[in-house]
């Protein structure tokens, strides 16, 4: 179709045309690598962008040589899924970015089970009629904490949302000024109270909140007293806060409900593992919540969701909830998350087949081990790189256990004229991705987040990136 670019002479339509590029010797390569449709598609990409590109800049005619690289370049970008497999090597457990907690064994055979064909997602087995999609969770759930009733939506910050939704809307929830927390990812107790239709009341001061502060706060529109864990900080020194058990009390009494945000919401105690206490469930449900809401892949070790549990009173309005078919869950990570949760009934069992607890509790004898292995694993046949191995900081991370490290294990990796970020940028380019941590201008492998059947592969990696610097 003619245009204006028609009238003025351009070098650029001096471009070959696509026929000749696909008999151009040169272009054989692609061949091997790709389909004949990929090559063209992406030889007609190629040359779309350069026509684009004169039109900004003009720019000299490109050799055939030329425009077949870049398309090689494109074939094979193509080839890499851009969200891929990711090894973990920065020593902090729940990291967000990475996807917070891998998958068990078992949650992963059950999400591979029911992805493969049809499953019984909405439909009763005993009746042959519609059922609950929170079927296979709700009766473990309950069984495990004593909890009356139980649901599950997409994480946690949508528990929080349909939880003020169904319960607080045009009225008001009373929160202590210690307690307005940012968790990141742009999470804020205040927005979501907005965003739930309620209006928040702060009551006490950033430092003490007594309860006092909040009787005095009660009118007849509170409909919600908000408890919610600091996760991602600590509070020191002159503090004070009302503890769950006389909040439940004073909601009872004034007939409001008490709703707490746990974040991470462990199911365990840690202590018996050398970690510091935090808040359990079934600590928070034995001191009187009406609904607890928590994350599905920080502690408890499953896939991404948000669990609501308590009071049958507090639950079985949000079934129904408009917002609940919005924010509802898909069956793979039905699946998942049952199996994780079964994994729970027996506890001797649940810390050796849970990811994230098993790396919680592992031993710094282990962790020596692992680093030592990865450095005998680097070193056969390669002086490329010298390893080192060091004490390290790890983290819980996703906002569990703050301000606390967990002692770990870490190996250095030195390769001669690449920089730590050098060495590191290259890591994360690879398939799997390695992600290390830089400490003071080194790449640090941490092995508290490395499992020992990653190790060989690790090792591939880092050979590699030490070849692309020779
Ligand atoms: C992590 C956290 C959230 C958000 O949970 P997601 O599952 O990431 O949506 C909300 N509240 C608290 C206190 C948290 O720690």
């Amino acid at each position: 179709m003619p245009d204006k670019f028609d009238r003025a002479p351009h070098p650029l339509r001096a471009l070959p045309a696509i026929q000749k590029l696909l008999e151009a010797p040169e272009a054989a390569p692609l061949f091997a690598v790709a389909s004949p449709a990929a090559v063209t598609a992406t030889l007609r990409l190629v040359l779309a962008r350069l026509r684009t590109k004169s039109h900004q800049t003009p720019a000299a005619l490109p050799t055939i040589a030329a425009i077949v690289m870049e398309a090689a370049g494109l074939l094979d970008a193509q080839k890499t899924m851009i969200l891929r497999r990711t090894i973990n090597a920065t020593g902090i457990i729940l990291h967000t970015n990475l996807g917070r907690a891998p998958l068990g064994e078992d949650a992963q055979k059950a999400a591979i089970a029911v992805m493969q064909g049809y499953a019984n997602l909405e439909y009763d087995l005993h009746t042959g009629q519609r059922g609950s999609r929170t079927q296979g969770i709700e009766p473990v759930l309950c069984r495990l904490l004593g909890a009356e009733a139980a649901v599950a939506v997409n994480n946690n910050a949508a528990a929080m949302l349909l939880a003020l939704s169904a319960h607080a809307a045009g009225g008001e929830v009373l929160v202590s000024r210690g307690e307005l927390v940012e968790i990141g990812g742009g999470f804020r107790i205040p927005d979501i109270i907005r965003q739930g239709g309620a209006r928040l009341v702060e009551v006490g001061t950033t430092n003490k909140t007594r309860l006092a502060d909040y009787r005095s706060a009660i009118t007849p529109d509170t409909r919600v007293l908000l408890k919610v864990h600091q996760s991602n900080f600590r509070m020191v020194g002159f503090t004070a806060a009302a503890a769950a058990a006389e909040l439940a009390e004073l909601a009872h009494e004034f007939g409001l409900l008490l709703i707490e945000d746990l974040g991470s919401g462990t199911l365990v105690d840690l202590r018996p593992f050398g970690r510091s206490h935090e808040p359990t469930v079934g600590d928070s449900l034995a001191a009187g919540a009406d609904l607890v809401a928590f994350s599905g892949d920080k502690l408890l070790g499953g896939p991404q969701s948000g669990l609501l549990v308590g009071r049958a009173v507090a639950v079985d309005p949000l079934r129904g909830h408009p917002l609940m078919r919005a924010l509802r869950l898909d069956k793979i990570t039905l699946a998942a998350l049952e199996a994780t949760l079964r994994q729970y009934l027996d506890p001797s069992r649940a810390t050796a087949a849970i990811p994230v607890l098993r790396m919680l509790v592992q031993d710094a004898a282990v962790l020596r081990q692992r680093a030592e292995q990865l450095g005998r694993m680097i070193g056969v046949g390669d002086d490329a790189i010298v390893t080192r191995v060091v004490d390290s900081d790890g983290y819980a991370g996703g906002g569990s256990l703050p301000g606390e490290t967990i002692p770990s294990v870490a190996v250095t990796i030195g390769i001669a004229g690449m920089s730590g970020e050098t060495v590191a940028e290259t890591l994360r380019a690879g398939a799997p991705a390695v992600i290390c941590r830089v400490h003071h201008g080194a790449a640090l492998c941490d092995m508290l987040t490395v499992a020992d059947e990653e190790l060989p592969e690790l090792a591939a990696c880092l050979r590699q990136v030490a070849r692309a610097a020779s």
